[in-house]
């Protein structure tokens, strides 16, 4: 019987949706914070 290790504590921004996106590049922004996952921009 294998044990999973659910990482609580590790939030993988790739497994959330994206806000929106990037003015600037085009990347995905995630909340909080709607940093651009590219160009580390936030969307203003
Ligand atoms: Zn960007």
């Amino acid at each position: 019987m294998a044990q999973t290790i659910e990482p609580v504590l590790y939030i993988d921004p790739q497994a959330q949706r994206p806000a929106g996106f990037c003015g600037v590049c085009g990347g995905e922004l995630y909340s909080p914070g709607l940093i651009c996952i590219r160009c580390q921009r936030d969307k203003a």
